[in-house]
């Protein structure tokens, strides 16, 4: 099929978004490279400490009109910046296909799911409602109101460019507070085209800020006495060690959403075929890079004979390799492609090195990634095609640590007791699936299983915008979540009234 038509020509200069104008940075640049093509499409700035704070005070000085333009007209700003990425729709997701590698496909349900978030903040003028109770003593009476805390900073990752700064901008924005978002520098154009549309939106000047960068940036946002909390998507590592501890030590709230390790489990009575249709798109969507993707497969033998737990095992695996196949590689902007390249060069390497890893720890490597075939005439340099491990057991470094690629792990447990074991054996809890046909396995599942995002019979358990997206153990820090009505909670302060008239 004929590759669709590129929205970015020419490398982009990319600048810093400050009090409604395009400012260029003193800092360095770094190359964008398009992962399929290995085609520079943008410049990014790693600006400066210095660039930050006029950012926040853009910010800071913007925040007490936009507190106190009514919740209605806040929305009707939201309302406008929908309809204008609705007209965006097509050319805001090949942007994502360009910078990230997705496919288009995913990367139009990127858009959408990024729009969808806007579409539920412009409910605000509900979802922000206090409570009251009369006469909580004779003549008294107590009320709840939320009010905005002022200047937030977001911090995205790489693998959803588009979405996840939107899991928080449009709530923060909604609640009358003011942002400074730094997208992932690895591919930040789409946030430059939202923050392009939030203007033209009509979002007034120093509410709406991006600043490009890297650490410089994000120490800066941590330690700046005018930034009242932090909303990170990213690494265990950074979540745990830098963003969590340091908003703690400075006294600022914060949503730290970190890695993650998933696992399915797939029980006897699993409807097969549906289940492991279901685990391609889980388990090789956005080529592995997600934080919901599975990457554990567990076959259960609960209520199974040895020999027909080792024939069903044999089944499902076969059935997933046989789908494994098919899955073509190629430029997402190709639309019979189903997976695209990894981000970069070193991304491939960390991939390859796991495979390594895996061979080294006595896994069989049942479909080898590292021999596969692109679609059309693309340098090879970031893809890698689907791979699959079986024979693989908890106690394997690629059982627990993250690899972020389209690598599967084929594993066995005797019992759903034991399944579940390793998956609470593992220190990340961001997701898990369980395909069955039994409601009593998946009320148990659900019930009993430690991770804040639960698929039943789903291979992504991606929460809509107006539920939290959950999260437990190395996989979240922090204590309200990002969406829904826990962000409105996270963006206001609750303030209680108490009154009485004499
Ligand atoms: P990352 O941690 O490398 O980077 C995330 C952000 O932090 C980037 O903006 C980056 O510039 C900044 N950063 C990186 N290192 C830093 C440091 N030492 N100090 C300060 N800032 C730093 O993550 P990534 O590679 O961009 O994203 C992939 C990771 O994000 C995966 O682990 C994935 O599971 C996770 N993720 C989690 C969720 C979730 O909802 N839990 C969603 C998406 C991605």
């Amino acid at each position: 099929m004929a590759v669709l038509e590129e929205p970015i020509r020419e490398p982009l200069k990319l600048r810093n978004l400050i009090d409604g104008m395009w400012v260029e940075s003193e800092g360095e640049t770094l190359d964008v490279i398009n992962p399929a093509t290995l085609k520079k499409i943008a410049e990014v700035p790693i600006s400066t400490a210095e660039e930050f704070d006029e950012a926040v005070q853009a910010a800071k000085a913007a925040f007490p009109d936009w507190r106190r333009t009514p919740p209605l007209a806040r929305a009707r700003c939201l309302f406008r910046l929908k309809e204008l990425m609705e007209q965006n729709f097509e050319q805001l997701s090949r942007i994502q296909t360009m910078e990230h590698g997705k496919t288009i496909d995913e990367s139009r349900g990127e858009t959408r799911r990024g729009i969808e978030m806007v579409e539920v903040a412009t409910g605000i003028p509900s979802l922000m409602m206090g409570n009251n109770l009369e006469d909580v003593a004779s003549g008294i009476d107590e009320y709840l109101i939320r009010q905005p805390l002022g200047v937030f900073g977001i911090i995205g990752p790489f693998n959803f460019p588009f979405m996840v700064p939107l899991w928080f901008i449009p709530f923060a924005l909604a609640t009358g507070n003011c942002v400074v978002v730094k997208p992932s520098s690895e591919d930040p154009i789409s946030q430059v085209k939202i923050a392009e549309l939030a203007i033209e939106a009509g979002i007034p000047d120093g509410v709406y800020n991006v600043v490009h960068g890297g650490r410089t940036v994000v120490s800066a946002m941590l330690d700046h006495p005018d930034i009242e909390g932090i909303c990170f998507v990213g690494s265990t590592p950074v979540a745990k060690n830098v963003i969590y501890p340091r908003c703690g030590q400075t006294g600022k709230r914060v949503i730290a959403q970190g890695g993650a390790k998933n696992f399915a489990l797939v029980m006897p009575d699993a409807d097969l075929g549906r289940s492991i249709a279901a685990c391609m798109t889980s388990f090789y969507g956005n080529a592995g890079q997600r934080c919901l993707a599975n990457a554990n497969l567990v076959v259960v033998g609960e209520g199974l004979s040895d020999r027909e737990f080792e024939a069903y095992y044999r089944e499902v695996v076969d059935t997933f390799v046989g789908a494994a196949q098919s899955v073509t590689v190629g430029y997402g902007l190709d639309e019979s492609v189903q997976m695209g390249p990894l981000r970069d060069q070193a991304k491939k390497r960390n991939v390859l090195n796991y495979i390594e890893k895996g061979l080294a720890e006595g896994a069989t490597l049942r479909l080898d990634g590292r021999k596969f075939k692109v679609i059309g005439d693309y340098p090879e340099d970031c893809f890698i095609g689907p791979t699959v491990f079986e024979d693989v057991t908890p106690d394997m470094t690629i059982a627990q640590e993250e690899i972020f690629g389209p690598v599967a792990m084929m594993m066995k447990a005797r019992s759903f007791d034991e399944a579940l074991e390793m998956i609470h054996a593992n220190p990340y809890g961001n997701a898990a699936s369980i395909f069955t046909n039994s409601g009593k396995w998946a009320r148990e599942f659900q019930y009993q299983c430690q991770c804040g995002n639960i698929g039943i019979n789903i291979g992504i358990a991606a929460p809509m915008a107006f539920f939290p997206f959950s999260g437990m153990k190395d996989s979240f820090f922090g204590v309200l979540h990002g969406q829904g009505q826990d962000s409105i909670r996270f963006f206001t302060e609750s303030k209680v009234v108490i009154q009485r008239w004499f």
